[in-house]
């Protein structure tokens, strides 16, 4: 069944998508399509004219993303959706579309999204649903643990509020995962995951995720896997291990200058769900056209102006997770041997079953490291923080510059301590986000700020 996936990858492959370096971040960009500009432009327009009226007939089939229209009008898929109005499109958005599905390894569409929130509600509200002309509800989340705080949120208290629901699983246990999806059955209109996830570092096996919900909901539709991939970028193709949707905060790496927000969907064709459209009664349509159809609406618009910026940073988007995975590795080593931490977790430092899942699924370690003291208190970790000269005190990541969280006063305060403990969060666990400088310097600083302690 995996080879599956990894024959997948080899279609995708032989069209050029699967060497993720910095020729396919630059490439992405053809500077012929946009009068020979070599910066994407950004054209600020809200509107944009038809030359033909015909255009905007084709224009809209897309846009509404009813696939008779798609069909009829685009069987072969030479004519390309034209600009209509920046809610729904521009050049610099489809620009950075086009990047980052060239970026994604498997992909067949990707769409960018005001922000990483945005684009995971996104999700969760196209796969979730109330019957829909007698179709089955599905209203459930099947979700792992952590999450980062912001996702943890939407799913532990708004999802409730629209009628829907989500179970909290141990990902790392297939017995309570099978169990999860078959009591649940046809209402799960989601699985998803974060991995590694924010802030410990878990990792999911996004395989054997996969081969237990096609057992599972074999002969029958099966729910979306939405893989959070922010943390592990290059390092990690989802898609080719059987996630139907990546999802990205494009703050983060992708951006890496802490200049924007902005979210990506990042899909395969294939995977259904049901949706109203304008007219019409309930039809089965492609996850890709349901995300598209609810950005229209939804009014999930990312501006020309961060779009552009946005697509800009992604072409050393490459060139510097690779960077900052080195110094990270370094960091991490030397953070291992220190005689106030009590534990480090990197990729490259895991052990046993998250060690073969990092191997087997990663390519490098990114550079996200989480450490916990040995004096585990908050005033020893505020001293900590204070003491860095450096180092940010910041939440967020993937900054060129390294950034350090305390998430259990900071990105995850919002759950409830009890919960944190059970999370692997502590009081003195602190997360780096190493950035691109020289390995030493930040060394230097880590190594005053705990004697500081
Ligand atoms: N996913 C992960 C793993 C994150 O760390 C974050 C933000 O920190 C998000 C999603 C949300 O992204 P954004 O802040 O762009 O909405």
């Amino acid at each position: 069944m995996m080879s599956t996936y990894i024959d997948d990858a080899g279609m995708s492959m032989s069209g050029g998508q699967a060497q993720v370096n910095n020729t396919t971040a630059l490439t992405a960009y053809n500077p012929y399509d946009h009068d020979g500009a070599v910066a994407v432009p950004n054209v600020t327009a809200a509107t944009f004219g038809f030359r033909r009226a015909e255009d905007g007939e084709h224009s809209f089939g897309c846009a509404y993303a009813i696939e008779e229209v798609l069909a009829r009008l685009d069987p072969d898929g030479t004519r390309h959706m034209k600009d209509i109005y920046a809610r729904l499109t521009c050049p610099a958005v489809r620009a950075c579309e086009a990047s980052m599905k060239a970026l994604e390894p498997g992909a067949d569409w990707a769409f960018v999204f005001p922000s990483g929130m945005g684009a995971i509600t996104a999700l969760v509200q196209v796969c979730c649903h109330h019957s829909i002309d007698g179709s089955p509800v599905r209203d459930v989340v099947i979700h792992s643990s952590p999450l980062y705080g912001g996702t943890h949120a939407l799913l532990h208290t708004f999802i409730q509020r629209w009628g829907f629901t989500h179970v909290e699983v141990n990902f790392r246990d297939p017995k309570e995962l099978r169990d999860a999806l078959e009591s649940y059955g046809d209402r799960v209109g989601l699985v998803f995951c974060e991995t590694p996830a924010n802030p410990t570092l878990d990792m999911v096996d996004i395989r054997m995720v996969r081969e237990i919900m096609d057992e599972v909901f074999d002969g029958r539709r099966r729910p979306p896997l939405g893989v959070d991939n922010t943390f592990m970028g290059i390092f990690q193709h989802t898609l080719l291990m059987g996630a139907d949707v990546a999802v990205y905060s494009a703050t983060k790496f992708l951006s890496g200058h802490s200049d924007l927000i902005a979210g990506f969907l990042v899909g395969k064709t294939g995977i259904m769900t049901v949706v109203k459209p304008f007219t019409g009664d309930a039809v089965e349509a492609s996850l890709m056209n349901a995300v598209l159809g609810l950005r229209t609406i939804g009014g999930y618009t990312t501006s020309s102006d961060v779009a552009q910026r946005l697509v800009t940073h992604m072409q050393t988007y490459v060139l510097r997770m690779r960077r900052q995975a080195e110094v990270a590795t370094v960091v991490a080593n030397w953070l291992a041997t220190h005689p106030k931490i009590a534990e480090v977790r990197f990729p490259t430092l895991f052990e046993g079953a998250t060690k073969e899942v990092y191997l087997r699924q990663c390519t490098g370690p990114s550079a996200m490291i989480a450490f916990r003291l040995r004096e585990d208190n908050k005033a020893a970790a505020f001293r900590f923080l204070d003491a860095l000269t450096h180092c940010v005190r910041a939440v967020s990541l993937g900054f060129v510059r390294t950034l350090v969280d305390h998430p259990a006063q900071w990105t995850h305060s919002d759950i409830a301590p009890g919960d944190q403990r059970r999370m692997g969060i502590t009081s003195g666990s602190l997360r780096l986000s190493i950035g691109i400088e020289e390995p030493e310097d930040l060394i230097a600083d880590l190594d005053q700020a705990l004697d500081a302690i």
